[in-house]
């Protein structure tokens, strides 16, 4: 049996690899910051707006809209809780995913939403082509397509993730150092320049 990941561990790992050791190999108790309380609050209060709103922000005429859908795969060893999912009249699905940041770049949420759309290709049987990005800072819908070199990335990274895990080794930190700053684990990472 593969190790189960969830998808958020996609996020983590595209945002730095070593945070995949720190949370599953050299597990690092982890405490509930202000930031992650509050995301949690504003998941609220959107699931509450947006079933208020109108599709068509979406492009579409009509559809059922689902909140917080669990999805898991077996084949893919993943699973995750799914912020919205659009199911048309004609048998259309689309996953949709919140995001806070005001920026529309992110690599962690385009491959967060492939792995979304992976999940439910597989729990329903029927191909999945597009999903959105809700934008909620600016209140905006961003259409994506779900591409070929967008689901090869998620099962390679899914190996990539499962390597660290079972290889035990400390991988190399982020090029970016700026990621750094605002890390729960910059404590522990004293190569890293902290
Ligand atoms: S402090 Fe930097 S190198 Fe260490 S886990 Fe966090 S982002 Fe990665």
């Amino acid at each position: 049996m593969m190790f189960p990941l969830r998808v958020s561990d996609l996020k983590q790992y595209i945002y730095c690899p070593r945070i995949i050791y720190y949370y599953y190999v050299l597990p690092i108790p982890r405490r509930v910051t202000r930031k992650m309380e509050y995301g949690k609050l504003e998941h609220v209060e959107i699931t509450r707006l947006e079933k208020r709103r109108r599709l068509k922000a979406y492009g579409l005429l009509e559809g059922e809209r689902k909140f917080q859908v669990h999805l898991e795969s077996s084949r893919l060893g993943l699973h995750g809780l799914l912020d919205m999912m659009i199911t048309t009249a004609g048998g259309q699905v689309y996953p949709v995913e919140f995001k806070y940041s005001p920026s529309k770049k992110g690599l962690h949420v385009k491959y967060q939403l492939a792995a979304y759309a992976m999940l439910l290709e597989e729990s329903l049987r029927k191909p999945v082509r597009y999903g959105f990005l809700y934008l909620i800072p600016s209140k905006s819908v961003m259409p994506m397509e779900i591409t070929s070199s967008m689901r090869d990335y998620v099962k390679k990274a899914l190996t990539a993730i499962r390597n660290i895990i079972s290889g035990e080794r400390v991988p190399v930190y982020t090029r970016s150092k700026s990621r750094c700053v605002n890390c729960e684990f910059k404590n522990y990472c004293t190569d890293s320049g902290w």
